[in-house]
């Protein structure tokens, strides 16, 4: 089971974080100070994303999350902001945190930044395979890469992703809001345009005659299908 660290001080907002967390296939593993979390993070490695609280009693999240960067630079930090602090995002993403989420915030908004982000740095090991072949595609998640007929395509970080997450959805059709979410995170403010410029570049890299994609088909007015 994928595990998520929840650090949060405040046993009512963990609690609910965590019977969540719970509900959508994670293990959750609880922590109320910052010390408590680097010990909880010590005895779990393949906890594969860390929930922050910032105001906690004893050393801020912002710290707890340079500590755990120091080391561990593949597990994924979200930050719990509070609404009238700006600031913590900024900071929280420099002190290399992934995401945040602002306080009070829904379990739904909560689950979803998880599972993308679970899917962004490819922490799904475990169970999943790390290699996986549709058609003349071979997607290496452990590597991050992806081959057409043995012959390795050059991507850049984003094209990986998405490439990854059609592979994950063959045959549905993903709208252009679900690849942006998926890609970029909820929280990115470039217009859906930035999916279609990179579609448009993948197609070139990967299709067989650009002119008339097969692999990355459109479904006109909502958004893109992966078949092979
Ligand atoms: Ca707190």
């Amino acid at each position: 089971m994928k595990k998520v660290l929840i650090l949060e001080d405040e046993v009512s907002i963990r609690s609910f974080v965590v019977i969540n967390l719970k509900r959508a296939g994670y293990e959750a593993i609880e922590a109320g100070t910052g010390a408590e979390a680097l010990e909880r993070l010590k005895e779990n490695p393949d906890i594969g994303v860390a929930i922050l609280d910032i105001m906690l009693p004893d050393i801020d999240g912002f710290e707890v999350c340079r500590t755990i960067r120091a080391t561990n630079k593949s597990i994924g930090i979200i930050m719990l902001t509070a609404r009238t602090q700006e600031m913590d995002k900024v900071t929280g993403l420099m002190t290399g945190a992934d995401d945040y989420v602002t306080k009070p915030f829904s379990p739904a908004e909560l689950t979803a930044r998880i599972d993308a982000l679970y899917r962004r740095i490819g922490g799904d090991t475990g169970a999943d395979a790390s290699e996986q072949q549709q058609g003349p595609f071979l997607l290496n998640t452990r590597n991050r890469t992806l081959e057409k007929n043995g012959r390795r395509i050059k991507l850049t970080q984003v094209e990986y992703a998405i490439m990854k997450l059609f592979m994950q959805n063959p045959g549905r059709a993903l709208s252009r809001e679900d690849i942006l979410t998926s890609v970029w995170g909820r929280d990115f403010d470039g217009e859906l345009k930035i999916v279609d410029v990179n579609i448009r570049r993948l197609r070139i890299k990967i299709e067989d005659d650009t002119a008339n994609p097969t692999y990355i088909t459109t479904v006109w007015g909502f958004g893109y299908k992966w078949g092979v």
